[in-house]
């Protein structure tokens, strides 16, 4: 079983950034409005995410760390409203690491906590904590050595998990984010509203006042695929595409063909050393895009990829061509 989950987590968890995106994920799968990210050592040391959703009732913490246990049912599995739903996050990450859930639901007059290190459960004890769930993941791959020559660096590691926050931030902007490391990649977005206004800020905290000041709002739709969010005017670029933000149904992706269309809408305007910032959202029927191609990975595939291509092209050089450019 432990040799299972650490296969499994060969596929999942890369990095620390992968550790505090599952955590994160289940987070806001469990309705949480705070979410509190620590870290140390990059990650590698200390990974605490806290949150103040529903919660984990003392029975079902040992569940939670088994194998393909989700609470979260799937219906449809194109139709997916959670983030996560393989079950796989924890028992994962709990065979190569040491990892605490400590967690209180509203019902339960107090709080309960389960340790696993390295695939070894510990028994369920009480503790003290508010409602909500805290996961405290230590000493990442100290059960796998060799992983842990793959990882870039504290800098490296910090940089990768505070992009995985922006990131998520974006597409949930009523929700508070704090993030916390021992170097300067920390953050604070405070909550807003849960509208296009709301969004609209957060993505102003994310990303600097700078870009929606430098950006032209896009909107349009295409056979009921929908496209809104921002994309900078060609004087405002970066020399990477980190500074790419795309949703898909609201989930986070990063994906080749947005930011192949994204580059094309900006062929004859930019150098090609040269990069647009955009925040992007694509909303469409469920069933025509699989978000779930890779456990991992944030690639989608669009039944019809030339339909979301030419929506894409289309309403950036549209708004180009409105501003005069
Ligand atoms: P999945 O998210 O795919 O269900 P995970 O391994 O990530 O699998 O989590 C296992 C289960 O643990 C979840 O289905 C959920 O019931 C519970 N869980 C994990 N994190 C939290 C949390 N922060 N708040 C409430 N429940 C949680
Ligand atoms: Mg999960």
């Amino acid at each position: 079983e432990t040799m299972i989950n650490q296969i499994a987590a060969g596929e999942v968890i890369e990095r620390p950034a992968s550790v505090v995106k599952e955590l994160v994920e289940n987070a806001l799968d469990a309705g949480a409005t705070r979410i509190e990210i620590v870290t140390g050592g990059g990650g590698l040391n200390l990974v605490r995410v806290t949150d103040d959703g529903g919660g984990i009732a003392e029975d079902e913490l040992a569940l939670a760390l088994s194998r393909h246990c989700t609470s979260k049912l799937v219906q449809d599995i194109h139709d997916i409203r959670s983030l996560g739903f393989r079950g796989e996050a924890l028992p994962s990450i709990g065979s190569v690491a040491r990892l605490t859930i400590r967690s209180r639901t509203a019902q339960a007059p107090n709080a309960a906590e389960i340790g696993i290190e390295g695939g070894r459960a510990s028994p369920v004890r009480p503790a003290a904590a508010n409602r909500g769930t805290t996961v405290e993941v230590r000493d990442l791959f100290f059960a796998t050595p060799a992983r842990l020559k793959f990882m870039k660096g504290e800098r490296a590691e910090s940089t990768a998990t505070s992009d995985v926050v922006k990131r998520m931030a974006i597409a949930f902007p009523a929700v508070r984010f704090t993030l916390a490391g021992t170097d300067r990649s920390t953050l604070e977005l405070p909550a807003t509203a849960d509208n296009a206004e709301g969004r609209l800020d957060r993505i102003a905290q994310v990303m600097g006042r700078n870009f929606p000041d430098n950006a032209l709002p896009i909107n349009a739709e295409r056979e009921g695929v929908r496209l809104s969010g921002y994309a900078s005017i060609p004087s405002f670029t970066r020399a990477n595409a980190l500074q790419q933000y795309a949703y898909v149904n609201g989930r986070p992706v990063r994906d080749k063909l947005i930011a192949g269309a994204i580059r094309g809408a900006y062929a004859d305007v930019l150098p090609r050393d040269r990069h647009a910032v955009t925040a992007l959202f694509l909303k469409l029927d469920p069933a025509l895009v699989d978000v779930n191609v890779h456990p991992a990975k944030t690639d989608v595939r669009f039944r019809d990829p030339g339909l979301v291509r030419g929506l894409i092209v289309g309403a950036i050089r549209q708004a180009l061509a409105q501003a005069g450019i």
